[in-house]
């Protein structure tokens, strides 16, 4: 079920009843709060496209306010959600670097648009911050606007990924601030507990909802149906393909794919995703890497696509290969919700979706070798490769149901705001 579907059926009846999915709980929509959703990026990454069925639901009681402009809010208006853009460029291209460095020039900055984010949350019953630069000047400006601050966490909370003053700032903020923490799943949960010291049972865990009905929509497992759909996507009809879906960085191991390929003479791996957050140098690494390593001819750069049901159903299999943790990775839900095998990468979010030989394989990350062989296994074993795509998709479609997911947030907003 898509958003508009589900918000139909979240719409007060003609008795005035409210008619809500099984697992809704109870709901009062004359109780709902208006929710001001802020989140720092334009982009479209996970955490985005775990906020867009969340505004689309609430269309006629929130704003979304984006902190850079991009193709993020296109999208949100296209889905009739209201979108305001705050940004400030000295603030926004602040990065880990700059914040050391030249912290004082950017105070000016960053204290106006925590007013300005403030007089917006002040028209709103609470304020749902999606990002870490979202939760940090959202919180911030609590003094001022004065309404509750739940953050929907999707972050592994480590040195990989943030520096020492910015995870001391979430250690505080999130400790003596912020009202609500949802993490995006247990991993993402454990890490914020250990460096903020808040229990873990006070950080409830709402996995992301997908869409599924899209996947559903498009026929590509009897092999005629395949062949079609790959020569519209312009990749090879017959090639047995790997499909590696996500935003072109290094933490995200398409190096590590790379480097499998060579040792898989008559697979073609198809690269699905740019770099979204300056990581070009990366990309471009990516064309010379495949260059020496002679398999230029087998990898498809896709660039970043907008109809990933589609692209994942013309695969063979869906590989994940981030180095680092994933805080979830939606990739592989939807991996496995377009019933194809995935090979994933164990750590994170990632173990909380794939039970290795049940509904998926897993190999160590970074592990080339381990990679290697269970794709061989899927291949080898065409049987068991249809079995664990079939166990798959039952339990993505069970596990992370959009509905469940749409249902469970608006209740923990209402929570929040009270
Ligand atoms: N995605 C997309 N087009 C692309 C690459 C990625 O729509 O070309 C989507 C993908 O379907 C997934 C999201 O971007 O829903 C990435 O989420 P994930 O949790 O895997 O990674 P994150 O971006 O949060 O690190």
């Amino acid at each position: 079920m898509n958003a508009p579907d589900l918000i139909r059926r979240l719409q007060p009846t003609e008795g005035g009843a409210t008619a809500l999915p099984a697992d809704a709980g109870v709901y009062d929509a004359s109780q709902t709060p208006t929710v001001l959703f802020l989140d720092q990026t334009g982009q479209l990454g996970g955490a985005e496209f775990a906020l867009l069925p969340l505004a689309e639901a609430c269309t006629t009681r929130s704003e979304v306010v984006l902190l850079a402009d991009g193709p993020f809010r296109t999208r949100l208006e296209e889905h009739g959600v209201r979108v305001k853009v705050l940004s400030d460029a000295r603030v926004s291209n602040l990065d880990r670097e700059a914040v050391r460095l030249n912290l004082l020039s950017a105070v000016p900055g960053i204290l106006r648009q925590i007013r300005a984010i403030a007089r917006e949350a002040r028209r709103f019953d609470v304020l749902f911050v999606n990002t870490q630069k979202a939760m940090v000047l959202g919180a911030l400006g609590k003094p001022l606007h004065r309404r509750p601050v739940i953050w929907f966490l999707h972050d592994i909370m480590s040195r990989a990924h943030f520096g020492r003053v910015q995870l001391m700032v979430v250690k505080w903020l999130s400790r003596y601030v912020v009202d609500q923490v949802v993490a995006n799943s247990r991993a993402s949960a454990e890490t914020l507990s250990a460096l903020a010291g808040i229990p873990l049972e006070r950080i409830p865990v709402i996995p992301n909802g997908i869409d599924a009905a899209g996947f559903h929509k498009i026929d590509a497992d009897a092999a005629d149906d395949r062949a079609a759909l790959r020569r519209r996507l312009g990749l090879p009809e017959n090639a047995y393909l790997a499909g590696l879906f996500g935003r072109l960085a290094p933490w995200k191991g398409q190096h590590i794919a790379l480097q499998a390929l060579a040792k898989l003479p008559d697979m073609h791996l198809v690269l699905v995703g740019a770099p979204l957050f300056g990581e070009r140098a990366y990309a471009d690494g990516l064309r010379l890497q495949a260059e020496e390593l002679g398999v230029t001819g087998r990898v498809h750069f896709a660039g970043f696509r907008d109809d990933m049901p589609a692209w994942m159903k013309a695969m063979d299999m869906v590989l994940h290969t981030s180095i680092d943790p994933e805080p979830l990775g939606r990739v592989v839900i939807e991996g496995m919700i377009a019933e194809r095998p995935v090979v994933a990468a164990a750590a994170g979010g990632v173990l909380e979706i794939v039970r290795d030989g049940h509904n998926g394989l897993l190999a160590k990350p970074g592990d080339v070798d381990g990679i290697v062989k269970a794709i061989d296994t899927l291949r080898l074993h065409p049987d068991m490769a249809h079995r664990l795509a079939r166990q798959g998709a039952i339990d993505a479609q069970r596990d992370f149901s959009l509905e469940a997911y749409v249902s469970r947030m608006t209740q923990a907003i209402a929570r929040a705001a009270r």
